[in-house]
């Protein structure tokens, strides 16, 4: 059976983020993975001869200063997201999309240079790569006298501290903990919303920016019609391969892949003409499909609901598990700059 300090169950941005600052003090750790890739809902599409295209997280503001802190740790920087001042604007199905002025935005959104993925990349390329093992989804934890007992698909561990970084209602629906959890953490996390886990991400690469043609109408598109309901200029930062990006109703889960691009084609050839069929790449990412992403809620969940909740703060099992994750922020929860907070707290209490 092998032995470790420290298990962290998941490498997405918190789960790499601890075992970067716990790398960084010289304390040994085991992150286990359940997917083929590192971070979760962090991932970037890419082609060599097309734009990055963000299937989960994109972007951040000024405010969401403990992830600008890490970014420039790790030396990555970010740039502005492109409005174009205008957007196409479909308020119901009785009136066409008409073309508006943006007002003035003083909180500009910010994207990743790279794509998002360059904050996994960097964060996994620092940490040893024996200390990282993927395709092992953690099972079950078994609370004993000196340790907790991990069973992963693989095998079974012997930990001093295990740290879950999955959102809260994820953990408690998919890992077997005994002695079972407190009533109080397993009622509050069954109704946590995991942030963006219904959602689908659609996007288009295109040889030309044709929405950004002098007098045209950007790509900026807000459509309360839908099905697709937002999409924005997704080109990269050296602005020389082009894309539009955008979320689809979440509601087109179960059609299929060619169905909802068909869909996402119709609505944007209403706004710009036959020119959107001559793009390059169509890619989608549909989070509820996601087996470590997603699981159905027993009930009606709010957006955000519970996020942040004091009871994720408590710790387990004789102070031998701890809840981190971007839901457990007490700051932004459900974002990037909560889940780089709750890495930062919990490296803290192991350290
Ligand atoms: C479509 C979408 C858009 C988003 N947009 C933004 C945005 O613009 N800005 C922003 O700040 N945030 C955004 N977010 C949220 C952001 O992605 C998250 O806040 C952040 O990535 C959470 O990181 P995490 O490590 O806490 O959780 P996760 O990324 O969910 O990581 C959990 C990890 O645990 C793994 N795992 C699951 N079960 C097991 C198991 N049993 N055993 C082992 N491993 C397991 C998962 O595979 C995953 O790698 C978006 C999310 C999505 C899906």
């Amino acid at each position: 059976m092998t032995t470790t300090e420290t298990l962290i169950i998941g490498a997405g941005l918190t789960g790499l983020t601890i075992a970067y600052e716990l790398h960084k003090a010289g304390k040994p750790f085991l992150l286990l993975e359940a997917r083929d890739r590192t971070g979760g809902r962090i991932l970037t599409s890419r082609t060599d001869d097309g734009a990055p295209v963000e299937i989960g997280a994109t972007w951040l503001g000024k405010k969401h200063e403990d992830l600008i802190g890490l970014l420039s740790e790790l030396g990555i920087g970010t740039f502005e997201q492109v409005t174009g001042g205008r957007a196409i604007y479909e308020a119901s199905s009785l009136s066409p999309a008409q073309v508006v002025q943006l007002p003035h935005n003083d909180e500009p959104s910010y994207r990743i240079a790279g794509g998002s993925e360059m904050l996994i990349r960097e964060l996994w390329s620092k940490v040893p790569s024996a200390s990282v093992r993927l395709d092992e989804p953690v099972l079950a934890l078994k609370g004993m006298t000196d340790y907790v007992e991990v069973t992963t698909s693989q095998g079974v561990y012997q930990a001093g501290k295990v740290v879950s970084t999955l959102p809260p209602y994820l953990f408690t629906s998919k890992v077997t903990v005994s002695p079972a959890l407190p009533d109080q953490l397993l009622s509050t996390a069954r109704q946590t919303h995991t942030w963006m886990g219904e959602s689908i991400k659609v996007g288009l690469r295109y040889a030309k920016p044709f929405w950004r043609e002098d007098g045209g109408p950007g790509g900026t598109i807000f459509s309360n019609v839908g099905p697709v309901s937002e999409m924005y200029d997704h080109t990269n930062i050296e602005e020389n391969k082009y894309a539009l990006k955008g979320f689809l109703n979440g509601m087109y889960h179960s059609v299929s892949r060619e169905e909802r691009r068909d869909m996402v084609l119709t609505q944007l050839r209403k706004y710009y003409g036959e020119v959107v069929d001559d793009y390059l790449a169509y890619e989608e990412g549909v989070w509820r499909q996601e087996l470590y992403t997603f699981a159905d809620y027993d009930g009606h969940v709010l957006p955000h609901q519970n996020n942040g909740h004091p009871v994720f703060r408590e710790e387990y099992l004789d102070g031998r598990l701890l809840l981190a994750g971007a839901e457990t922020a007490v700051l932004y929860p459900g974002y990037m700059d909560g889940a780089v907070r709750s890495a930062r707290r919990v490296a803290g209490l192991v350290l």
